[in-house]
């Protein structure tokens, strides 16, 4: 390999890009004087060759520069400042890009690493040209491997098949995603690879023969048909047929997609011409067209495939496509560089090639060929940053994590118990952004105070602030559960007891069972958190009836399991009963019955008592049917202005299962009413039934509130009340 052949291969570079070619590979060759590849040729052969490959793709001058000049800032005493000085900072920054590749420590083999391998490498190449630079520095080095030892030939193969021929194949590059997938093959697996070659070899002469029948037939055709063409084989893929036999256990011979053509064009009109030719002479098989003309694949792929029943019932597929198309189909991505001379503008470029059509819809705006470089940066993955752990595992966080983020994505653990970070050897702060490619080391102490508030608005990712919350409600459970406790043993002093005296293993056992709590810490948070479930002083007073009962031994055992309460005074129920009027009395004194209790919206009347005014029921109240033949009736009617609230007292009878008052009591507080006293008893059935008091200021509200009791599950009814 001389200078001489890449220069003769960049026919169309001017006379001063070719003396910047030369003067870069006089600074790369003094650079790696005295280098020695492993084959022993002289390191400069490496470069050059990549150089050259990229001058074929017809890959612009600054990459060809950069791909002259790519190992020297890993390898060689010259710097980035240097080449920016003297190719200038575009050329630098793409060799600069694949220095951090080269670099990017590559340990797994599973499946979801390597594509956060191969995202990692797609993200750090800011310039998709690094990525063609790379591709084509592994192809070189693939090819070249066998000087290598077999520890390091396996490791580069895995390497090369997980992660740079997916993004070849990504890329839209099947040309060297093909080559660098079979050299690959043939260092992990030669005896396969060898074995499958003899077999192909062996099928060539009588698979030519046939195909070479087939083909006159075509040839034939198509000149009748005047149609401009090209007939070309398709050539042999080991690691595809490789694949199908050992993962779908196909034999040799089952695959039949061996035999193919591929018949390439000048438009897309020639391609259905074609099409409809092919089909005239054999007939199609079922199921097996595909039109990427109208559906191009994500990778920019665009060809029609047939696969046809030949002569003698052989089956072979034939590929039809325009020579853009095929160029594409080969070269992916990089045919963006063959094919962006004599662009005119916007519509030209959409029409020659899918994929920029593509990009260009996404990046409506970019109608120079810089900003559409710049809009190949792959944002893809701009949302997202890859970094490694000390064991070379890839995490990848939400662009602007910090080293917070990472330590929860560890382990909540290793998060709680943070205090620094190291990243690639250096102590940075917590609120550090992290960077594709960082090496994080998470320092953590044991004494740590645990996570602070801050770390909230520090940490990006929702994984990190969930577990930062979670420790905060777990910190404060724990506060509460001490709280309670506390609260309890106050109030046992209070009531003039010894702690040994009412705390009792068996009586607390026995309130919990009650309660429908099952550790004792949940009694203790309840009372601590003051969720009005059960206070400290009914759990003491409830200690102090069973050290009563001991002592006065008067009191058997009960079945029935009760619960109770009184709501505060805060709250009191409304006593005097405004919001009624009595029909042609004024200033007369009235009061709702206690026997049912009628709330605004009921169907009332009012009694004339003795001495007590008139007395408010409801229409349907049980009481009044022994007084029906009463002449003191008197009509009354709500007076829809009063805002006041009233009692209405409901049952409701329920299977007795875990949480059920806590269920109630959330119903009544969502649809924002009140209970001023609730009071529930246990059968031995484990039926349970609720009296409660509830405050109301209509009977809509009260429906509304039974109903949605009724609703849940492990309600049987619910009644109003009546006494
Ligand atoms: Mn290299």
């Amino acid at each position: 390999m001389e200078l001489s052949q890449l220069l003769d291969r960049m026919e169309s570079a001017s006379p001063e890009e070719k003396a910047l070619i030369e003067s870069a590979y006089l600074l790369a060759k003094e650079a790696h004087e005295g280098q020695k590849r492993n084959s022993g040729e002289d390191f400069i052969i490496h470069p050059l060759k990549v150089a050259y490959n990229l001058a074929e793709l017809s890959m612009d001058i600054p990459t060809i520069l950069a791909g002259i000049l790519h190992d020297i800032i890993e390898d060689t005493d010259v710097s980035y400042d240097q080449l920016a000085e003297i190719f200038g900072e575009e050329v630098a920054d793409l060799v600069e890009g694949v220095t951090k590749l080269t670099k990017i420590q590559y340990k797994t083999k599973e499946e979801r690493k390597a594509e956060n391998l191969r995202k990692m490498v797609i993200a750090m190449s800011k310039d998709i040209r690094v990525i063609i630079i790379k591709l084509n520095d592994r192809l070189h080095n693939m090819r070249t491997l066998e000087y290598m030892s077999e520890a390091k030939k396996k490791e580069k193969a895995t390497e090369t098949l997980e992660i740079y021929a997916p993004i070849a194949n990504r890329l839209g590059m099947f040309r060297i995603k093909s080559e660098l997938e079979d050299l690959a093959l043939k260092h992990l697996d030669p005896e396969g690879y060898y074995d499958l070659r003899e077999k192909i070899t062996m099928n060539k002469a009588t698979r030519e023969a046939y195909i070479e029948k087939i083909v006159l037939q075509l040839r034939k055709k198509l000149e009748e048909a005047e149609v401009e063409y090209a007939i070309k084989g398709r050539p042999k893929h080991f690691y595809s047929i490789y694949k199908k036999m050992v993962y779908q256990h196909k034999s040799f011979e089952e695959i039949f997609d061996l035999l193919a053509i591929r018949v390439i064009v000048k438009t897309v009109k020639d391609c259905y011409g074609v099409l409809g030719i092919v089909h005239t002479l054999w007939k199609p098989l079922p199921g097996r067209f595909k039109d990427y003309i109208a559906m191009p694949k994500p990778n920019f792929y665009q060809s029609i495939h047939t696969t046809v029943i030949g002569p003698g019932g052989e089956i072979f597929e034939i590929q039809i496509r325009t020579e853009e198309m095929h160029y594409t189909a080969e070269y992916g991505i990089a045919a963006h560089w063959k094919y962006k001379e004599g662009l005119q503008g916007k519509n030209e470029l959409g029409e020659k090639l899918t994929w920029v059509r593509q990009m260009l819809e996404l990046q409506e705006d970019s109608d120079d060929s810089k900003e559409f470089m710049d809009s190949l940066k792959l944002d893809l993955f701009r949302n997202e940053v890859f970094v490694f752990t000390p064991n070379g595992d890839v995490i990848n966080l939400p662009a602007g994590s910090t080293p917070i983020d990472f330590a929860y994505r560890v382990h909540t653990a290793v998060g709680d118990k943070c205090t620094g970070a190291i990243v690639d050897g250096r102590i940075v702060p917590l609120d550090y952004k992290l960077k594709n490619g960082n090496i994080i080391k998470i320092l953590t102490s044991s004494n740590s105070n645990g996570p602070s508030r801050d770390w909230l608005k520090v940490a990006a990712s929702s994984h990190a602030k969930n577990k930062i919350r979670q420790y905060f409600k777990r910190i404060g459970r724990d506060q509460n559960i001490i709280i309670g406790k506390d609260k309890i043993e106050r109030e046992v002093k209070r009531e003039g007891y010894r702690m040994t005296t009412l705390l009792k293993d068996e009586w607390m056992d026995r309130i919990l069972k009650k309660q429908k709590f099952s550790k004792i810490d949940e009694l203790y948070l309840a009372v601590g958190a003051g969720s009005g479930s059960i206070t400290a002083i009914q759990v003491v007073r409830q200690l102090v009836q069973f050290h009563e009962e001991i002592n006065q031994k008067s009191h058997p055992e009960t079945n029935i399991q009760e619960a109770s309460f009184e709501a505060p005074a805060s709250r009191p129920r409304k006593q005097n009963p405004q919001g009624i009027r009595v029909k042609g009395v004024d200033n007369i004194k009235v009061r709702f019955s206690k026997c049912c209790n009628p709330v605004p919206g009921d169907e009332i009347v009012g009694y004339i008592t003795r001495g007590r005014g008139v007395s408010v029921h409801r229409m349907d109240c049980p009481n009044l049917q022994d007084l029906s033949k009463d002449t003191r009736f008197i009509d009354v009617e709500w007076d829809h202005e009063e805002k006041a609230s009233y009692a209405a007292q409901i049952q409701v009878v329920a299977s007795d299962k875990a949480g059920l008052l806590s269920q109630i009591t959330q119903v009544i507080s969502e649809v924002d009413l009140f209970v001023s006293s609730l009071n529930a008893k246990t059968n031995k059935e484990g039926v349970a039934t609720i009296n409660m008091t509830i405050e109301i200021k209509d009977v809509k509200q009260l429906d509304k509130l039974m109903k949605r009791i009724k609703s849940l599950s492990e309600v049987i009814d619910v009644y109003r009340m009546t006494t």
